[in-house]
């Protein structure tokens, strides 16, 4: 016994539609004619708002142009980090505060970070944390996060890690001495 078999058919053939295209569909009138004009709406995506010259991070407009750094150094590796401004007071600092901590804690493992990459780097920070430490508050713009400067360099532990390559270069510097006497 077989199953009843149709050729296979196209029943679209001669299939037109019944139905009439809306009038904003066919003529593209506006559906909403009271429709609300454009505003010049305070919002980060005003486009009169120069945000190159505003804080990169709340776009308040309270800034410095600032260049905020961290170095790494292991073995033969080495890595720089530059991340430019401008930045407001708070969200320079928490930049700075980032980059230091991990500048103190991996800037160290290689001769030449230790002697001179890492050190430059603090001392970069240091001059742009003078510079953001004379703006005024900052006052962000609404929908933007309000900046934190976060915790300070010496309440985080992993500053802490400098003591090591410090304690080695002081014990370096007191065998050299010792061996001279
Ligand atoms: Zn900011």
């Amino acid at each position: 016994m077989s199953l009843p078999h149709q050729p296979r058919t196209n029943l679209d053939v001669g299939f037109v539609a019944q139905y009439t295209l809306p009038d904003w569909y066919a003529n593209n009138t506006p559906q909403c004619t009271d429709a609300t004009p454009a505003v010049a709406w305070h919002s980060v995506d005003n486009p009169a708002l120069d945000l190159t010259t505003r804080c990169r991070m709340c776009a308040a407009a309270e800034v410095a142009a600032v260049t905020v750094r961290s170095h790494q150094g292991l073995l033969v590796w080495m890595r720089w980090q530059a991340i430019d401004g401008p930045f407001c007071g708070p969200c320079g600092t928490a930049l700075i505060r980032k980059l230091t901590v991990r500048t103190l804690c991996l800037g160290w493992w290689n001769p030449l970070s230790l002697a001179a990459a890492a050190p430059a780097a603090l001392v970069a920070n240091a001059a742009a944390y003078r510079r953001l430490r004379r703006l005024p508050p900052p006052v962000p713009l609404p929908g933007r996060p309000r900046p934190d400067p976060g915790k300070p360099v010496l309440q985080r532990p992993l500053a802490y890690v400098v003591l090591i390559p410090l304690a080695g270069v002081i014990w370096l510097l007191s065998t050299a001495l010792a061996s001279l006497a």
